[in-house]
């Protein structure tokens, strides 16, 4: 399976991703989390990619669509994977369209999480990330049962330094400016599949099996 997951900063991609690449054997390729590992790593495209990210902007289009050409290119993703955070404009679309087709394949199903403004902000600057397998918590919504420690792999929990109250205002911004156009985008191919991602998250993860056609209850 080829999905994608759209949605807005906060909207769960991330948390139902970990689990739906489990549950279908894909890789699971966070455009995000690959970025952050370039930074990590301090390599000439992570130190450029963090002063976008660090003021809650765009990285530019080249870079994500090449990082991410170059991922889905490798062997492990032949038989599908779950882009998460990726495309995030249209051009990106364009450009995912087009290696697509190259590739001589195409996408399965565009997940669209909907979860209304207000409660993404709260969700955003509770998040707790672990370092080590990239799942996510949140303090008071979804708690680690051990605090600091991820629940399933026992590493260490930390706070995104883009998850503060003023960046996250921006990245929501960006999002319906540049993103949100997606939207219609996938509509008009007739892949989008709504989901509200405002459900409890074991109840989103029942939706979005439905919509893949899966029994996940
Ligand atoms: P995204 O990857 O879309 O930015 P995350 O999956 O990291 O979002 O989720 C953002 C925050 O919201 C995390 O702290 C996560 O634990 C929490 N969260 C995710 N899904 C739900 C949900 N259905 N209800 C309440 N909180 C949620
Ligand atoms: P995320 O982990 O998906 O919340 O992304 C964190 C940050 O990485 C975003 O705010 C952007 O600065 C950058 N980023 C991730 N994916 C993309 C993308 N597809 N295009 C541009 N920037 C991206």
């Amino acid at each position: 399976m080829r999905i994608v997951f759209l949605g807005p900063p906060g909207a769960g991609k991330g948390t139902q991703a970990v689990e739906i690449v489990e549950k279908l054997g894909i890789p699971h390729v966070a455009t995000g989390d690959m970025l952050r590992a370039s930074i990590k790593n301090e390599t000439p495209l992570g130190m450029e990619a963090k002063k976008y990210m660090d003021q809650g902007l765009l990285v530019p289009d080249e870079v994500t669509i090449r990082i991410t050409g170059e991922r889905i290119s490798q062997p492990d993703c032949a038989n599908g994977f779950l882009l998460d955070g990726f495309p995030r404009t249209l051009a990106q679309a364009e450009a995912l369209d087009k290696l697509l087709a190259d590739m001589g394949i195409q996408l399965d199903a565009v997940i669209n999480l909907q979860v209304p403004e207000a409660v993404l902000i709260p969700r955003l600057t509770g998040r707790r990330v672990c370092r080590n397998c990239g799942a996510s918590f949140h303090m008071v919504f979804n708690p680690p049962a051990s605090d600091g420690v991820c629940d399933r792999c026992e590493g260490e929990l930390y706070q995104r330094s883009d998850d503060n109250e003023e960046t996250a205002v921006n990245r929501l911004s960006v999002y319906n400016t540049q993103t949100a156009p997606l939207i219609a985008y996938y509509q008009e191919q007739g892949v989008l599949k709504n989901i509200d991602g405002e459900q409890e998250i074991h109840q989103v993860l029942v939706s979005i099996g439905k919509a893949l056609g899966k029994n996940w209850a």
